[in-house]
């Protein structure tokens, strides 16, 4: 891959800039005009590439030509935040074996079909289904699920909230309050009191308490397929309760509070409200993902495409080998924030100074000295590393990610559709986590690389204009570093900021 040389109005500058100042989430305009069975498809493949947490993994195909791959009628690239790993084409090459014999067993009769000849399968299929069809389709949902279970279950066991939720469904079920005896004071006696005495279906309740207990108590990756299968069937139940429950909003809100309080009596830190109906929807959304995929299988037309003389191929790290120094000192910074129409006021070095400050959080130390220096190293998204692989190329017009893309992916994908005739290219857009982003480069396309690079730092500096007026307009003792997101990884996100900003170090003049 090309060096592009770092000027300050580069854009991996200006997106370590913005990203201090956070960005408005991307508007609805820069979502996809072209979402169908394919670009959900795409979307539900890159999801169950997920084996660990933090891995993000994009998905896209293009028709290869003759001169390249003779034999082959697609070719699907995966990419991911960092270099491919081996498994997860592995795993997707395992998964579409998998769809290859479903298509191929002849369907229970119990099964109607539609006007397309596409199948509809149950969501759920139970573990002893006697057709081959049925089972080759509960295997499939095993091993996806076997396949992310590390991933489930973080999700499901990291945070407190999560299986208190467990604990205060069970105290809804279990002992009326007046009869019980035990450390709970008056506002939480009040609200089991209360919740108690919600007219909420017993046979319903009940089931939602085993659920609870039994997502609760998630076993640990590398236990038996039994017990991996429990938590199968109860994903399905509570997918299948979804609806119901997300109507039940006095109940919802009530447990909720109730969650809330008996984890500050147990003197929890809770960083965010504690939500069951968003969490239990994070969490089924792997079943979600499996039943999408099995429709390769059973609609023609994505069997045609995905079945049929297919080959996966992983987009190497663009990442450049060597450390590119870089220095945002108060000079630097100064021309980014003019560039960007920013009003820095009567004292503008105090105010560059500030803002560096601010930049460099507490990570800097007390003393801010006049230069500061980063041996900053942004990271590619997979998305845009793989729209720059896939530039030039017969493309799906759609990129699938297992998670929204965040705003600098965004504005990637917009300066490629700006810059480029054919561009109709899209993703999934939308999520507010900021983390470092490198701006990819197209192969062998010196002009167009500076069309696009030229439209992203456009876009950026407008982002770090409109950032600027926010940062400016908040009291300087609580200016920090704009929120990320109110996402569930929140804390992640937040724990990659530090990360990143702690990089900023601080060195000696001279
Ligand atoms: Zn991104």
């Amino acid at each position: 891959m090309p060096q592009v040389p770092n000027e300050p109005l580069d854009p991996d500058y200006l997106a370590f800039v913005a990203r201090g100042l956070g960005i408005d989430t991307p508007s609805d305009t820069v979502r996809s005009s072209v979402k169908s069975s394919v670009t959900d498809v795409l979307d539900s493949l890159a999801h169950i590439l997920i084996a660990k947490p933090r891995q993000t993994v994009a998905v896209g195909a293009y028709v290869p030509t003759r001169a390249d791959h003779a034999a082959d009628a697609l070719i699907v690239l995966i990419a991911e935040n960092g270099p491919p790993n081996p498994e997860t084409i592995q795993h997707l090459q395992d998964v579409l074996a998998r769809l290859r014999r479903i298509r191929a067993a002849p369907p229970p009769p119990y099964l109607g079909t539609t006007v397309y000849g596409t199948q509809i399968i149950p969501s759920y299929i139970p573990r002893n289904a006697r057709t081959a069809f049925e089972r080759e389709l509960v295997d499939l949902e095993m091993a996806v699920l076997t396949y992310s279970h590390a991933k489930l279950h973080r999700r499901i066991t990291k945070h407190d909230c999560h299986l208190a939720f467990a604990e205060a469904v069970g105290d809804m079920c279990g002992l009326p309050v007046e009869d019980r005896a035990d450390d709970r004071d008056d506002a939480e006696r009040k609200l089991l009191a209360d919740l108690q005495a919600l007219e909420v279906n017993r046979p319903y309740l009940r089931r939602l308490d085993f659920c609870m207990q039994k997502l609760a108590a998630m076993p640990p990756p590398g236990s038996v397929p039994d017990e991996l299968d429990i938590i199968r069937t109860v994903l399905h139940q509570v997918l299948e309760d979804k609806m119901e429950l997300a109507h039940k909003s006095t109940f919802l809100r009530m447990l909720n509070e109730y969650t809330q309080c008996r984890l500050a009596k147990k003197g929890k830190q809770v960083k965010k409200p504690p939500d069951v109906l968003q969490w239990l929807s994070k969490v089924i959304t792997i079943v979600e993902h499996y039943h999408r995929i099995t429709r390769i299988a059973t609609i023609p037309t994505l069997a045609g495409r995905f079945l049929q003389g297919l080959k996966i191929e992983g987009v190497p790290d663009p990442v450049p080998a060597p450390l590119i120094p870089r220095a945002l000192d108060r000079q630097t910074a100064r021309k980014i924030l003019e560039a960007a129409d920013c009003d820095l006021g009567h004292d503008i070095n105090k105010t560059v100074d500030g803002f560096l400050d601010t930049l460099a959080g507490a990570h800097a130390g007390p003393n801010a000295p006049e230069v500061r220096s980063a041996d900053y190293q942004p990271s590619f998204h997979c998305e845009s590393a793989l729209l720059a692989q896939i530039h030039g190329r017969p493309a799906i017009p759609y990129i699938g990610v297992s998670k929204p893309s965040c705003a600098f992916c965004s504005i990637f994908f917009d300066a490629y559709r700006a810059a480029t005739s054919a561009g109709n290219i899209y993703t999934r857009s939308g999520h507010r986590q900021l983390t470092s982003w490198a701006c990819p480069v197209l192969h062998d396309d010196p002009a167009l690389n500076a069309t696009i690079r030229e439209h992203v730092a456009s876009a950026l500096l407008s982002k770090i204009g409109s950032g600027w007026k926010r940062y400016r307009k908040a009291p300087s003792s609580s200016r920090s570093l704009a929120a990320a997101g109110d996402d569930h990884d929140r804390i992640l996100a937040d724990d990659e900021v530090r990360l990143d900003i702690a990089g900023l170090e601080l060195k000696p003049k001279g």
